[in-house]
């Protein structure tokens, strides 16, 4: 084990998530020989959250990103279970619950993010869940393994991977959507057609156009979900989807800029020049996308670590990557890269009905700005370099999954 002396300068990381893990990892391997020190307020070492929606209901769901030795190995000072509940920026130090201060010469925000709930009758009975942490998880678990009915309100991706998963176990699944379909935030309207079709050939129940107005319940238990035309979807586990919100609170309340998450510019810097942010409580400055944007995924944490870590150890910062996400629903493996935007054209390539087909999105240059695979990871890779390389395709040739991705450059 490496020893650090006291006195080095110290980063201190708020936030044992994937983005706060993954830079105290970075530091070490980059060299860094001061002090860290990584608080979480949760009781686990940091950990992925994917599984959580996709393989709750295996034992693999729990996965940690690193073991306990690699901590104790690289001398990286975890402490869990200890919210920070205040920075000083001139004494530059942070306090925890327990009032304890410690002191930094950098200080990181990996706070995250924390799901959205609804504020409608009910919303405190047993049994209306979100899902973010490993104890959500271990809920939804005993729910769906003792095959109870669920409803998912909001049909996003991390409440279709849920509804997936529970079908797989045969519960009763019912998925209620305010919007007009499915994924309406985050997929094209082609690429949500074809992903609720699946789900509706394997027995999920989706409800769009859908207004939940409170929660019906029986001795303090959930017994379903109502909904404005008066009608109930009858459950013993309301899981509650409908997006998450920045915690940023820390960072308000010490004057550190936040608009939709805390200000970055594209190297993680916040308006302070000793305090960084990264991962899901950021509204960051995207270079491939030209704007402001707030991104939840696991390659834009760790992106954002690999800046910070560049800043902290004096390196070139990388540049932007094209952002990208997955998710995995029943045998689909769904990969998108860039955002679709108004105004670009879906040209899609393959087929629909046979499970495996991407929708590209071409800005009126013919070139894409967007593209949404489900078992088709040529097509992503493809996508993902045309985007970054802005390469001009011939929309007819792309259609035709006949003609070779490399024949479609114009
Ligand atoms: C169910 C689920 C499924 C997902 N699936 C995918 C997927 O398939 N692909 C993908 O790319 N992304 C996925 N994501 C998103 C991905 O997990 C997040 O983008 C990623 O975890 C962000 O990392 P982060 O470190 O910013 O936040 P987190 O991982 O949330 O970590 C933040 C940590 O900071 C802690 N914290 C907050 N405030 C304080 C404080 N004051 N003091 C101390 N600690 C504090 C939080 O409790 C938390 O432990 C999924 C997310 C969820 C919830």
């Amino acid at each position: 084990m490496n020893t650090v002396p006291l006195f080095s300068p110290t980063v201190v990381i708020v936030g044992a998530g994937h983005a706060g893990g993954t830079l105290a990892g970075l530091l070490r391997q980059q060299r860094y020989d001061g002090r860290i020190v990584l608080f979480g307020d949760e009781t686990h070492l940091p950990y992925h959250r994917p599984p959580l929606s996709k393989k709750y209901t295996g034992d693999e769901y729990v996965q940690l990103l690193r073991p306990r030795k690699f901590y104790d190995d690289n001398d990286i000072d975890v402490r869990l279970d200890k919210p920070v509940v205040r920075i000083d920026r001139h004494a530059r130090t942070v306090t925890t619950t327990s009032g304890n201060t410690t002191a930094y010469n950098t200080l990181v925000l990996a706070t995250g993010a924390a799901p959205r709930t609804l504020s409608i009758p009910g919303s405190d009975l047993g049994g209306v869940a979100t899902l973010r942490t490993l104890g959500d998880a271990g809920v939804l678990r005993d729910a769906v393994l003792s095959k109870k009915p669920i409803a998912i309100v909001g049909g996003g991706y991390v409440g279709l991977e849920v509804a997936a998963s529970a079908r797989v176990q045969g519960c009763d699944v019912t998925v209620i959507e305010r919007e007009h379909r499915v994924l309406s935030r985050v997929a094209s309207t082609e690429l949500a057609q074809a992903i609720a079709e699946f789900h509706r050939d394997r027995g999920t129940r989706i409800v769009t156009d859908a207004q939940v107005k409170g929660f019906a319940g029986y001795e303090g238990q959930v017994t379903g979900v109502q909904l404005n035309d008066g009608s109930v979807i009858p459950c013993e586990l309301a899981l509650v989807g409908v997006g998450a919100i920045p915690n940023d609170s820390l960072a308000r309340e010490a004057e550190i800029d936040c608009e939709a998450g805390i200000v970055v510019d594209g190297s993680a810097r916040t308006n302070d020049p000793d305090i960084l942010a990264i991962g899901d409580v950021t509204y960051r400055m995207h270079d491939t996308i030209g704007r402001m944007v707030r991104l939840e995924s696991i390659p834009s944490a760790v992106e954002q670590a690999k800046h910070a870590a560049a800043v902290i150890t004096g390196l070139e910062v990388p540049a932007h990557e094209v952002p990208w996400f997955w998710s995995d629903q029943f045998d689909l493996k769904m990969k998108m890269a860039g955002m679709v935007a108004p105004g670009t054209t879906p040209v899609v390539r393959g087929n629909a009905d046979a499970d495996s087909f991407a929708v590209f999105h071409l800005d009126a240059n013919g070139v894409p700005v967007a593209v949404e695979t489900v078992n088709a990871a040529a097509e992503f890779m493809a996508g993902k370099k045309y985007i970054a390389n802005r390469t001009k395709v011939d929309p007819l040739a792309l259609a035709d999954s006949s003609i070779s991705l490399r024949e479609v450059v114009l």
